[in-house]
């Protein structure tokens, strides 16, 4: 196991998981943190060392839910596998500000429930597929050198043929590959932006070079891997760093290493901007731009400017050779077709085509696109 990472001073178990595996693999893994069990209904104390708590507990709920997306916009069908909740990094644009009050991290150690409850739902019907991953609560991977969750997860996975995880971070983390799954069936998967936005917004995070160094590794090891540009982000001079961070992939990985891409515009709730002033951050200068807000009651960038993001994106994509296999993460058809030419319904869905894309190396051929519009 790699040294634990992260500013966690304080393990707190709750005594139902205290014997668990995973509870002895954070012990292990943080010797330097004060340790505590903590009695049925007692709240976990505050860090010490103005550091962070790890909480590992018991999750009561369903493990398998689908993502938290809205009816007004294409969503993938990505169902997710709740593993924990939190992140130790810090990116001022993210979604779990809305989510999480505090820093405190979770893990749920009660892997013997969640193996029930996936394995009735995968064997209930093998010819059902499912594309499911574990990062919209947590980045995937980031405390997997402490819980080991993933490679839990893995040796599980390899008796369902029917199932891709994708495992989506923003860490160089690859402790997983011990678990030695099935690289047809797993999409390890990177968040990307632009070096301004990585450098300025996002504290903690592996560089781009280390992540694209991570891809390459799982390409080399039989893997394809996913990319998400997701928040795309409008500020001064984003055509040059979104094209140095795709001409960067390129130097790492070929066209079809890539199953699938996602091109997200930069979102959030109305009050994020008042929360990041109350930490005493800046504004980021992405958040100054012209907004509006959408049907999901998130500000969003006025379409004008998203589709222009987008077809400069997509145009720049082609000029390396990724024609397929490219999809908007929640965005409208009109979206869609003013970019693409064609929307998510033409590729028979996005659910259906993005599973076919995880499944099978190349994809479908009708789901290309070749010429993004000027
Ligand atoms: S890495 Fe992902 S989950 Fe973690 S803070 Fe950044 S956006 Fe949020």
């Amino acid at each position: 196991m790699t040294a634990a990472p992260w500013d966690i001073t304080l393990l707190a178990v709750d005594a139902a998981v205290a014997g668990s595996a995973m509870a002895l693999r954070a012990a292990a893994a943080l010797p330097e943190a004060k340790q505590m069990v903590l009695a049925p209904g007692e709240a976990s104390p505050e860090a010490p060392e103005g550091g962070r708590a790890l909480h590992v507990k018991a999750h009561k709920g369903r493990f398998l839910r689908p993502c938290p997306a809205t009816r007004h916009y294409r969503c993938c069908g990505y169902q997710i596998v709740h593993i924990g909740e939190n992140c130790p990094m810090d990116c001022s644009y993210c979604i779990l500000r809305a989510y999480f009050r505090d820093r405190t991290l979770t893990a749920f150690a009660n892997t013997g429930d969640m193996f029930e409850e996936l394995g009735r739902t995968f064997g209930r019907d093998r010819s059902r597929l499912f594309r499911v991953g574990t990062g919209q609560f947590a980045d995937s991977l980031a405390l997997e050198p402490i819980t080991g969750h993933t490679r839990e997860i893995l040796g599980f996975l390899k008796g369902f043929d029917n199932v891709v995880l994708e495992l989506k971070s923003k860490t160089a983390d690859l402790s997983w590959l011990e678990a030695d799954p099935r690289p047809d069936r797993v999409l390890p998967a990177w968040s990307l932006n632009a070096p301004e936005i990585v450098a300025g917004q996002e504290r903690g995070t592996a560089s781009l070079e280390a992540r694209l160094a991570a891809a390459r590794t799982c390409v080399a090891a039989g893997f394809r891997v996913c990319l998400h540009f997701d928040p795309v982000c409008f500020f001064p001079g984003w055509e040059a760093g979104y094209a140095a961070v795709v001409d960067m992939i390129f130097d790492h990985l070929r066209p079809a290493d890539i199953a699938y891409m996602s091109l997200g515009s930069f979102r959030c709730l109305p009050e994020l901007p008042g929360r990041l002033a109350a930490e005493g951050r800046e504004l980021p200068l992405y958040m100054l731009g012209e907004f509006t807000l959408g049907a999901d009651g998130k500000k969003r960038l006025v379409r004008p400017l998203r589709v222009r993001q987008f077809r400069f994106m997509a145009g720049r994509l082609a000029r390396h050779g990724f024609t397929r296999g490219l999809y908007f993460c929640m965005e409208s058809d009109e979206v869609w077709r003013e970019v693409l030419g064609r929307t998510a319904r033409d590729l028979g869905g996005l659910s259906a085509h993005l599973l076919d894309a995880a499944r099978n190396r190349g994809g479908a051929p009708s789901c290309s696109w070749t010429t993004p519009k000027p």
